[in-house]
């Protein structure tokens, strides 16, 4: 990893990219994966608008652990990594595929949430909003979190992206800032498969910038990315042993 770390410190902006692999190393299965999201029999209605409007508690329901067990979890290696990389001036934000919300828990700031995020929760109907932290106290009471102000049926919907409906705008167009001003993006723990979020890593190459790669899998862009590695773990304990904390 000798050469990544040199072409951190030798790069004026670095971003970071990161997709369901970073958060395995938190013990949160990958959405995609046998343990995730396709296993459940309502998985095709869980995020999916249509259904979230028909009926909310097929979402709450199927998200009691997936999305409000999440709380549980905290930074593993790599949210911490990238944390210490921006403590140190060497990271200028992060886009992520996530919506766990840990390199917020990191302490990492901006983090564009290209998928959307459950940090907020509001009614589709009035607005009215939610954290996290009040919805996941409403559902101690309650199966569904149903609106305070206009009652059932209207719940409190995540401000995660459900099927059907449009990539939340102000995060995608952090993250594109954030991909053509960087001249080196991190790309970490993304398979690049998800369109349109793999769409960002390019935007660097086109401006100008390079990107590493670190994924267990290969990635269609690794002929492109400058460096490519496999293992996250090792990937973390290089940035924290070369990059001490100030
Ligand atoms: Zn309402």
């Amino acid at each position: 990893m000798q050469k990544l770390i040199e072409k951190i410190k030798a790069a004026g902006h670095v971003a970071a990219f990161t997709g369901a692999g970073v958060s395995t190393l938190s013990g949160i299965p990958d959405f995609r994966g046998p343990q995730g999201l396709y296993k459940n029999p309502d998985a095709e209605r869980i995020f999916d608008i249509d259904w979230f409007r028909r009926d909310p508690s097929i979402y709450y329901r199927g998200c009691q652990e997936l999305v409000y067990g999440l709380r549980a979890y905290t930074p593993g290696p790599v949210h911490q990594a990238l944390a210490r990389l921006q403590a140190v001036g060497k990271c200028d934000g992060i886009v992520t595929q996530n919506i766990d919300m840990l390199h917020q828990k990191a302490g990492s700031s901006p983090v564009y949430e290209i998928h959307g995020s459950p940090i907020l929760h509001h009614c589709p109907r009035c607005g009215d909003e939610k954290t996290f932290e009040e919805v996941c106290a409403m559902l101690e009471l309650s199966e569904v979190a149903w609106c305070e102000k206009c009652g059932r049926p209207h719940a409190y919907k995540p401000d995660i992206t459900f099927f059907g409906e449009m990539l939340p705008e102000a995060a995608f167009s952090g993250a594109i800032r954030l991909a053509e001003h960087a001249d080196l993006l991190l790309v970490l723990g993304s398979s690049l498969t998800v369109s349109p979020a793999n769409a960002i890593p390019p935007l660097t190459l086109r401006a100008g910038g390079e990107i590493v790669i670190v994924n267990a899998q290969p990635t269609h862009l690794d002929d492109s990315a400058s460096l490519c590695y496999k293992d996250l773990a090792a990937f973390a304990e290089a940035v924290l042993a070369a990059f001490p904390a100030p």
